[in-house]
């Protein structure tokens, strides 16, 4: 990759030195680079001078003025207040906790430029602790005719400095040749696009009579937000190239997995049965698949993973699957044991709760391909786990993970890995097409038949009565609810707290029926044998946190009820919901919320309530809480924009993908420099692969 003066570290500028270079680490500022397209998130009109006589009390003016008297009132506290006159009124200034030198500033006599929101007191107009600069010539703080930029800022740095770094920034842009940093002029042209330098140029300084610069696609913004979309759309399209060059094992008997699927106590859906089938094809290329299967909660994934697992094992490979949490990896092999019961072959369990004696045995088992299909959480991929022959990969709820996280596991392939990942996290279409543009996506569009709609109703928590009354009923005739506490805040002792108090509350209210109680401060050992209890039957109502929001699988199940639900993220309500509506007979969500609900509270409840399809509600959510919420999207580590947001510049996209094509078939010289220079130096965000 050819690295250019520009990604550099922001020390090989004049005035940054390692005490502010650490500070603009902390807004991932690292490079020359980071700091040019760290852009203003606002500007302020400090070009024109208002007459003190104009001011408005509360409206940010900019003023400038003769010191014609400075104090300093209480000398224990040194505040100190000056005020200054400019021919139309006089305005007091007024500094709290002031100190020596400040006093020395502001002497009598000299000019002051200040800006800041005056307020009308008993005294007058004053200004408190506004920005000032002074002077000994009114001359010479005649503002510039630019406006101000202000920054998205961290603690220790000022906006201030932020300017002047960012000022620095660009005078070595400008000095500097920034051949390398441009696009070919003709491409520039077709795609109406600003010259780079031009527009970074624009941005931090714009000419005060500019008041489209406040819009979102003004041409300078538009600059930049699209070569970074293009670098990413072009980066994601070489990784995928370079993932595909690799050897990965054939898989090309299928006898086993064809048995199996004679064998199923159902009937695989259309859906099911196509990406398969596409899954199937990928894995008996000699180059490694890399698929994202997409399907709603309940749409079935896990068998479709099973048919991978078979065809990976009859060939001789072993296989990985990779979940998030203890619960659902416990899940997943109780469910595996029993699906391949009849099958040669061994099913193991690696978490990180097992017992040292244990975890040793299962790890050499592993090494020594005794074990032929591994089920663990993060235990998988630790170091001293080494697998006899590695072939695939699976990785369910994928967004969960990082990419570091899934790039250790492949490193212990001795060849090349198939991969498979899995989510149930819908992400809208047009997202999709640039964010996994580096993927094959297979979608599971349809539910096992005979599913009944959830009925969703939402009640305001003071009915707790009347649904007591509801599942008291629903459970004595063999129901099974679950009753799910979340917390606001991340803090599991309280969401612990929390869900024990209702679990208390309902064993009280509800003496017939047997409460259980699962969160995630319970031993690993405990909370297996609670989901045990609860799949038997044993228990009625299952209190828990938000631990069983993914993957749980009771078919039973068919009453959740939701507390403090206008307070949680749509794609986690409905992944909740998804814990019912699993088995034929007829399910209900209960959302229940507490006053006060915020508009967009309502709005996620009334979503909620009308609507079922995972992918509509993943376009809600989107248009409600904006960019970077969206569940599902923020996890994958392919968000780290600087200036780009796929959910505001979503427009762009289908030119983005048209112009990508432009360059690499007319100017591939262009790519390498374009990629390097927005590649972060520190966090590697285009590992995605
Ligand atoms: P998810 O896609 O959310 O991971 P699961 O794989 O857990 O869904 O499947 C949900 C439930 O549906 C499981 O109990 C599973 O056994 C069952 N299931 C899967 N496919 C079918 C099918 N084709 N017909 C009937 N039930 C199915
Ligand atoms: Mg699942």
């Amino acid at each position: 990759m050819p690295t250019s003066f520009f990604n550099k570290p922001v020390t090989e500028l004049m005035g940054i030195g390692r005490v502010s270079a650490e500070k603009l680490s902390n807004l991932s500022i690292d490079s020359i680079f980071d700091l040019l397209t760290h852009t203003p998130t606002e500007y302020q009109d400090k070009t024109k001078v208002i007459p003190i006589s104009d001011l408005v009390s509360g409206q940010p003016a900019l003023v400038i003025g003769r010191i014609i008297e400075s104090s300093i009132k209480n000398t224990r506290k040194l505040s100190l207040t000056c005020v200054i006159t400019d021919e139309t009124d006089e305005l007091r200034i007024h500094f709290f906790n002031s100190y020596a030198a400040q006093k020395d500033q502001l002497k009598t006599g000299l000019y002051l430029r200040c800006f800041g929101s005056p307020r009308q007191d008993f005294q007058g107009m004053t200004l408190y602790h506004p920005e000032y600069e002074t002077a000994s010539h009114p001359t010479a703080l005649i503002p510039k005719p630019y406006l101000t930029s202000v920054y998205r800022g961290t603690t220790g740095l000022t906006q201030y400095q932020l300017r002047k770094f960012c000022d620095t920034a660009l005078s070595a842009l400008n000095s500097e040749c920034a051949n390398n940093l441009s696009l070919p002029i003709e491409f520039e042209k077709k795609f109406n696009l600003w010259n780079l330098k031009e527009a970074l140029n624009y941005l931090h300084n714009p000419p005060a009579n500019d008041v489209s610069i406040f819009q979102d696609d003004h041409p300078a913004k538009y600059r930049i937000v699209f070569e970074e979309l293009l670098a990413y759309q072009i980066n994601l399209q070489q990784l995928k190239k370079q993932y595909q060059s690799q050897k990965a094992p054939a898989l090309l008997h299928f006898q086993l997995l064809d048995q199996f699927i004679n064998h199923l106590p159902f009937q695989l859906t259309q859906a099911q049965i196509r990406v398969a089938q596409e899954i199937r094809q990928d894995l008996a290329q000699d180059t490694p698949m890399l698929r994202l299967l997409q399907g709603d909660v309940g749409s079935g994934k896990t068998i479709v993973a099973a048919l991978a697992a078979l065809q990976c094992i009859e060939n001789g490979y072993q296989i990985v699957l990779l979940s998030p949490t203890e619960l659902l990896a416990e899940q997943h092999y109780m469910n595996f044991k029993a699906w391949f019961e009849t099958l040669p072959l061994q099913v193991g369990l690696l978490t990180g709760k097992l017992s040292a004696s244990e975890k040793q045995a299962c790890v050499s088992q592993i090494k020594n391909g005794k074990i032929h299909f591994i089920i663990g959480t993060h235990a998988v991929f630790q170091s001293a786990v080494l697998y006899h022959k590695l072939g695939c990969v699976i990785v369910d709820e994928q967004h969960r993970f990082g990419v570091e996280q899934r790039s250790l596991l492949l490193e212990k392939a001795k060849e090349g890995c198939h991969q498979l990942l899995m989510t149930a996290t819908p992400i809208p279409r047009t997202l999709a097409m640039s964010l996994y543009a580096h993927l094959n996506i297979s979608i599971i569009d349809e539910l096992p038949s005979g599913r009944v709609p959830i009925k969703t109703s939402v009640m305001p928590s003071s009915c707790r009565e009347d649904i007591l009354l509801r599942i008291k009923k629903a459970c004595l005739k063999g129901a099974q609810a679950y009753w799910v506490c979340p917390l606001i805040e991340e803090n599991e002792q309280l969401e612990a707290q929390s869900a024990e108090t209702t679990a208390h509350d309902l064993s009280v209210n509800l003496p017939d029926l047997k409460i259980g109680l699962l969160h995630g401060r319970l031993q690993a050992s405990e909370k297996n044998r609670i989901m045990d209890c609860f799949a038997r039957g044993d228990i009625d109502i299952l209190v828990a946190t938000t631990v069983i929001e993914v993957g749980i699988d009771v078919s039973n199940a068919s009453i959740i009820i939701i507390e403090n639900a206008n307070r949680l993220g749509l794609a986690q309500l409905h992944q909740l919901r998804g814990r019912v509506g699993r088995g034929s007979q007829a399910s209900y969500c209960i959302l229940l919320y507490q006053l006060p609900v915020s508009q967009i509270g309502f709005e996620k409840l009334k979503v909620m309530k009308n609507c079922q399809d995972g992918f509509l509600i993943a376009e809600k959510d989107l248009l409600l809480r904006g960019s970077g919420e969206v569940n599902g999207v923020k996890q994958t580590g392919a968000m780290n924009f600087r200036v780009a947001d796929l959910f505001r510049d979503q427009y762009l996209l289908p030119t983005v993908l048209e112009a990508a094509e432009a360059l690499e078939t007319k100017h591939p010289e262009y790519i390498d420099s374009l990629i390097a220079r927005w590649k972060k130096v520190k966090n590697i965000d285009y590992s995605y692969v």
